[in-house]
């Protein structure tokens, strides 16, 4: 898709601040740091539109971007966080869960996962959280520019295992750098969103 107008609609914590109208949403997530904002930039061929909210600390929302009035991109703060307490871990888990097992206009979610290392516990637990609500999912693989190119087919492998995916699971290697990806990622939204 070619993108010229984006909007961050709403940072909502609760259901009733996510926004109204039809729009189809896609979500994403991956822990801090994995390069989600970076992704969510290149989708939207913006530079820094989408800003870092993983920093501990900070309030952790649910930001919707409105996408050429088409799409709700929704980015899900970064789990994994150290230093955050287990009760503001606890109520970030319950916004996140509540936002995925019940908005009924959600058509996917894309789970961000670093190509250079194994799927860590947080990962793996998200994808079997997700697999459980059969919540249609692709698989990113990123910073792939930072592996070489013959050690790609080996990321996959590495990662599909990580997470016990079937051949058939969605699963795309993507660089914010040299853009790898970036269309295909762009496909499988258009297919989830009904574009
Ligand atoms: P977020 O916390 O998941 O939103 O991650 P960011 O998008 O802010 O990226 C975290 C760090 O990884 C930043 O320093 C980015 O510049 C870097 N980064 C993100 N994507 C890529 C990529 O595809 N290639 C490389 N080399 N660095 C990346």
């Amino acid at each position: 898709m070619e993108v010229h107008d984006v909007e961050l609609t709403i940072s909502a914590v609760a259901p009733k601040q996510y926004p109204k109208g039809s729009l189809p949403e896609v979500a994403l997530a991956g822990r801090s740091n994995v390069g989600k904002s970076s992704l969510i930039n290149t989708l939207i061929n913006r530079k820094a539109y989408a800003r870092t909210s993983s920093q501990p600390g900070k309030t952790q929302t649910l930001n919707f971007y409105n996408v050429e009035s088409t799409v709700y991109f929704v980015d899900v703060p970064g789990y994994g966080f150290a230093k955050v307490s287990k009760t503001a871990r606890e109520k970030y888990g319950q916004m996140i869960e509540t936002y995925l097992s019940t908005r009924d206009r959600l058509r996917g979610v894309i789970l961000l996962v670093d190509a250079r290392h194994d799927p860590s516990d947080d990962d793996i637990s998200m994808h079997e959280w997700l697999s459980y609500y059969n919540i249609p999912m692709l698989v990113v693989a990123t910073k792939s520019d930072k592996i070489a190119r013959g050690k790609w087919n080996q990321a996959e492998s590495r990662i599909r295992k990580g997470l016990n995916m079937t051949p058939e699971d969605a699963y795309i290697q993507f660089s914010a750098e040299t853009k790898q990806g970036k269309d295909a990622v762009w496909n499988w939204i258009e297919q989830q969103a009904g574009l």
